[in-house]
This record gives C-alpha cells, sequence and structure tokens, in this order.
C-alpha cells in the first residue's frame, strides 16, 4: 500500500516537473535566436525564456545583455558607436540598425582584456569552444513580440501550449538611461493576452524593487495578474543596482532573501524564485554527501515555486557531486524537490523525466 502510493505520488511529481529552455535550446544553437527558439519547442520544452531589453526607439528586443559585443558583429558594423567605456549598447541603437547585425555563438574578442587568448591574432574566442561556432551561418535579432507571435503560432500549427518566460534584464539600469522597461514589457503581454494568473507565463526578474513596483503599481494598473519570479544574484556578480539615501547607485544586497522570513516577503510579490544551483545544493558536495540549503523548503513553506538555473552539459558544467546530468536532474528535482530547471539542453531533461516517469 505505502509502495503504490508512493508510485503515484512520483508519477504526478514528474508530470509536473518543468523544463525551462534556457534562451532557447542554447546549448546547440546560438542563444536568443528563432532558429534557438524553435528547436527548444521541438525538443518539448514547457517554457521557453526570453530576455528583454530596449532599443534606442523604445522597441523590445530579445537579448541578454545590454550590450551587443558578445553575439553580434556590432563592432565592426557600426564602429565608434562604442561608449567610452568600449562597450555597444542596444539602447544606443535604433531596432532598424540593430536588424542589419549578424549574431553569433558568444564570443570574446581578443583585444577584450577578459578574453585574449594570447595568439596574437584578431580571431575571436567561443566562450563554449564545443557549440555552434562562432560567426557561422545567418542569424538575426528580433523583437519580443515577434518571439511571442513564433511561440503562439506553433501553438496553433502543433496544438500544444507552451509557455513564455519573459526576463525584464537590468531595470535599474533602464530607469537610469529614462526607459521604463517594464511597462512595455507588460504592455506587449497584455497586448498577446498574458494577463492572468493561469496564463502560461511567469514573468522574472532579479531586481526585488522592481518586482514589487511591478506587483504593486503595474499589475494593477493595467489589470493583470501574471506570476512574477524573483532570480537571485550572488551580490558579488553585481547582477542589480539600487540608490542609496544619498543617490548614488550601490551593488543589490541580497543576504536577507537566504535569513529567516526571507521567502515570506518575497512571497508577498511572486509566485516563484529562481535562484542559482549552488544556493540550493553546495558545490562543497560530494557523491556521497549532498549539502543541501534550506532555500527549497522555506521557499515552498512561503508557496513559492523553485526553478534554480543553469543546468549544463558543456565541460566543466556538471558540479562534482553529480557523476553525470541526468544525476544532477535527479537531484535537484526528487532529492531536493525542486519544481523546474532553467537548461540549455531541454531535450536531455525532457528525456530524463520521460524516462523515470516509464521506469515507475
Ligand atoms: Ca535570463
Amino acid at each position: 500500500m505505502l509502495m503504490l502510493m508512493l508510485m503515484q505520488t512520483s508519477l504526478a511529481q514528474t508530470a509536473d516537473k518543468l523544463v525551462i529552455a534556457h534562451r532557447g535550446a542554447s546549448g546547440y544553437l546560438p542563444e536568443h535566436t528563432l532558429e534557438a527558439k524553435a528547436m527548444a519547442y521541438a525538443m518539448g520544452a514547457d517554457y521557453i525564456e526570453q530576455d528583454v531589453v530596449m532599443t534606442r526607439d523604445n522597441q523590445l528586443v530579445v537579448l541578454h545583455d545590454v550590450t551587443l559585443d558578445r553575439v553580434t558583429n556590432i563592432a565592426e558594423k557600426f564602429p565608434g558607436r562604442a561608449r567610452e567605456d568600449g562597450h555597444f549598447y542596444v539602447l544606443d541603437f535604433n531596432l532598424e540598425e540593430i536588424r542589419r547585425l549578424d549574431v553569433s555563438e558568444g564570443f570574446r574578442s581578443s583585444d577584450d582584456d577578459s578574453g585574449n587568448n594570447g595568439s596574437g591574432n584578431n580571431e575571436p574566442t567561443a566562450i563554449f569552444p564545443g557549440r555552434f561556432p562562432v560567426g557561422k551561418s545567418n542569424f538575426k535579432v528580433h523583437t519580443f513580440a515577434e518571439e511571442i507571435e513564433f511561440i503562439q503560432g506553433l501553438n496553433q500549427s502543433t496544438g500544444k501550449n507552451i509557455g513564455i518566460y519573459p526576463e525584464i534584464k537590468s531595470p535599474w539600469w533602464h530607469r537610469q538611461e529614462g526607459k521604463n522597461l517594464s511597462r512595455e514589457i507588460l504592455t506587449v503581454l497584455k497586448r498577446y493576452g498574458y494577463t492572468s494568473a493561469t496564463d502560461r507565463v511567469y514573468l522574472q526578474t532579479f531586481d526585488f524593487n522592481e518586482l514589487r513596483y511591478v506587483a504593486t503599481e503595474l499589475l494593477p494598473e493595467l489589470e493583470m495578474s501574471i506570476p512574477l519570479v524573483q532570480l537571485i544574484a550572488e551580490n558579488s556578480w553585481q547582477e542589480t543596482f539600487e540608490s542609496n539615501a544619498d543617490g548614488i547607485a550601490q551593488v543589490y544586497d541580497y543576504s536577507w532573501m537566504h535569513e529567516e522570513g526571507g521567502m515570506q516577503e518575497i512571497a508577498r510579490y511572486a509566485s516563484g524564485v529562481g535562484p542559482n544551483m549552488a544556493m540550493i545544493v553546495s558545490n562543497d558536495s560530494s557523491v556521497e554527501k549532498l549539502e543541501v540549503s534550506t532555500l527549497v523548503r522555506d521557499a515552498h513553506q512561503a508557496g513559492l515555486k523553485v526553478h534554480p538555473f543553469t543546468f549544463r552539459l558543456d565541460a566543466g558544467r556538471i558540479p562534482q557531486y553529480a557523476q553525470d546530468f541526468e544525476k544532477l536532474l535527479e537531484i535537484f528535482y526528487f532529492q531536493v524537490g525542486v519544481d523546474g530547471v532553467f537548461t540549455d539542453y531541454p531535450d536531455r531533461a525532457v528525456e530524463y523525466l520521460k524516462d523515470r516517469a516509464k521506469s515507475r
């Protein structure tokens, strides 16, 4: 009797676990291209992620960085248009200009301090050498609306209902530049029918001040109630900034989220959290002994879903405590009990969950 109950629980659990395609099937095709989104869709992901930033002419485009340096040929196409820090910002270009760029698998240029490969030539260095080759084939930047139409179009032609998972990128920075990114994103979401708590969408951001603003001001004003996800960064990443009492920018301190009552505070505004994997299972863990934090337990007690990032197959990206990628998924989905994972390899997570449901 007990065995049967366990089996039923396990089957139900497997069906509830989400696979979120991180920037599309980005392990196989350049991140955030429509090609990478099509592949993720075909692989059976439950949700497909969009990172959203704004152009000079207030258009929303799907790109991970607020700069164009890492994944486009901007330096070649628009020399002299970098800011003083040497970077080319999406916000300094109109959509029409950005559409003229070629998109590539991520790279570092050889004159970049962080990526000097020491070879003395001008060849860009791939950030993930085993992935799609840098600078090959023909990929373009598209708008947020175009990606929604793409996924909704596939939902119609396949009869499925795959969700979207947009991220408000660096909202504080956009505001410094005079742009209200969140308002634009919500306006587009509403136009395409994502308005209620049961629609197939999660809206995520690393910026808690922005999340609270979206939850308490924008959503009521726009008569929307879509679920929000608070992403959790390490302070050392310098992912989020806020102004202190004197109006000085300072790095946001995330430590309260891991303390007593932190998850309850987040749950006042959000439906879920997106932590880094290492915030759940310490990288000091071994195969024999996992060191698991209270984050998932605390989040679940507060009624929050937990969707950690980023599950990768690339060399050196599987933590030492997991023998292989599937074991890593097993640990997170079923030993720790997360509700979904962000992965660059959605096919592997989909297959893993299917196999597990069959074998029980
Ligand atoms: Ca993201």
